[in-house]
């Protein structure tokens, strides 16, 4: 057994009142924060990193997947298709013209998805500027730490940095930490994937020239651990670190095999986040699952294509988003309850989409005074989604149903 001890009770000062607490600033909580401040709410905004987008940007991710089904509709828009315009503010890709354009036809919409890639640092720039400019609280260097529980409800939160360690008072909390390190916390159900190969994308230096090198991909030779074990949870402490060391072992080990080819090569810039794909996630009501393509959800609060394939479209319900006990608790981002739909859910437009959806949610709580988010009343929180311009067309859903 482990071995215990109490941690002696002190006084800790209360650094902030909020009817909103964001944890997590990657592109979940960016959109949750947005949307909850849109929506009048106070609002703050917990990193423990020094910048904002997560994988996205400190992660090196840069491809802004599609915001399309891949045969030509747009699926997604809302605060996700704000991102991705934020994303090539400095000119560096462009968004493909037949999205941008109202001619662009059903053909060219196919063939060509709804996606770009960004420059990660000018796109973390950009974020800030957004988070200041809706007058959203940011802390830096501040690492969610528990929850402080009253009967089912979250009624603050504790959180360490220079200062030391505080509370942050609140009415409602988003969990867009990524790890669903909020909903753990809570004793909210959580599920551990181990699929986490090495990964970590890096700039380098070659021939006067700046590249990417992507690694890796799921089955590449380098999948296994030296101890023979598959991957990595991202779970507990010694896995991040585990998983960090073995991942910058491989980055060597590729800059030598390249250096093998006689090539002058300079590592310039690498993650500062490690790259889980999908580490923990929430267990809540309803877990997406891809049988879901095309399924309508009363409670839907927004929807996605596919980015690995053409065709499906999945509705993503808000008892995906919500916890089963903590009536003030909600998910967003890579770490909602999703299972088969992981894969999906995880990618940068899908955690604007729920981002959103949970701000948007978290606000309405708040105005309304309700202690659960299973007292809000739907069809209201979907007409302020509309009105955010988020996508939510049953009709999509009742084509389907006739063509089969
Ligand atoms: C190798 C790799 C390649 C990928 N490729 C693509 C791609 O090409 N396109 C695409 O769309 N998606 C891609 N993805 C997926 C995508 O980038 C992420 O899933 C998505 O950006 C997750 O957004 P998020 O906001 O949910 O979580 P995250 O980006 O993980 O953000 C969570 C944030 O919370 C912070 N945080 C965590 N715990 C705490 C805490 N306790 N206290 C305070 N802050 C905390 C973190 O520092 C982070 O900033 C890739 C992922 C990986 C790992």
């Amino acid at each position: 057994m482990k071995k215990t001890l109490i941690e002696p009770s002190k006084k800790i000062p209360v650094s902030g009142i909020y009817d909103v607490v964001v944890v997590g600033g990657g592109i979940a909580g960016v959109s949750a924060a947005l949307a909850a401040s849109r929506n009048s709410a106070s609002v703050c905004l917990i990193e423990k990193e020094n910048g904002l987008g997560g994988l996205a940007t400190l992660g090196n991710v840069v491809i802004y997947l599609p915001l399309c089904d891949g045969m030509g509709n747009q699926v997604i828009k809302g605060i996700c298709e704000e991102l991705i315009k934020v994303s090539v503010k400095d000119g560096f890709k462009k968004i493909p013209e037949c999205w941008t354009d109202k001619k662009g036809t059903t053909e060219e919409r196919s063939a060509n998805r709804y996606r770009v890639e960004f420059n990660p640092m000018s796109f973390m720039l950009e974020l800030e500027q957004l988070i200041v400019k809706n007058k959203i609280k940011l802390y830096y260097d501040t690492r969610f730490c528990d929850v402080i529980l009253e009967k089912n409800r979250i009624k603050g939160i504790t959180v360490e940095n220079k200062s030391g360690r505080s509370a942050i008072l609140c009415k409602s909390v988003v969990d867009a930490s990524g790890d669903a390190d909020v909903c753990f916390m809570a004793g909210e159900k959580t599920v551990s994937s181990d699929t986490n190969v090495r990964a970590g994308w890096f700039y380098y230096y070659e021939g006067g020239e700046v590249k990417r090198y992507s690694f890796t991909r799921p089955y590449d030779p380098y999948r296994k651990k030296p101890d023979g074990k598959m991957s990595f949870k991202g779970d507990d402490a010694d896995d991040v670190t585990n998983f960090t060391v073995e991942t910058r072992k491989l980055l060597l080990k590729t800059l030598n095999d390249m250096r093998k080819e006689k090539r002058d090569i300079r590592p310039l810039f690498m993650t500062s986040v490690p790259a889980f794909r999908m580490s923990r996630r929430l267990k809540g009501k309803i877990e997406i699952e891809e049988k879901h393509d095309h399924k309508y959800f009363d409670d839907c609060v927004g929807m996605t294509g596919d980015w690995r394939k053409k065709g499906p479209v999945l509705f993503i319900p808000l008892s995906s988003l919500t916890c089963i006990r903590t009536g003030n608790l909600i998910s967003a981002g890579r770490c909602i309850s999703a299972n088969s739909a992981w894969d999906i859910t995880r990618a940068i437009p899908t955690c604007a989409v729920t981002g959103e959806a949970a701000g948007t949610a978290a606000a309405m709580l708040c105005r309304k005074k309700l202690s659960s988010f299973s007292e809000l009343e739907i069809g209201e929180l979907q007409k302020q989604l509309l009105k955010q311009k988020v996508l939510i067309d049953r009709k999509i859903a009742t084509r389907q149903e006739e063509r089969h």
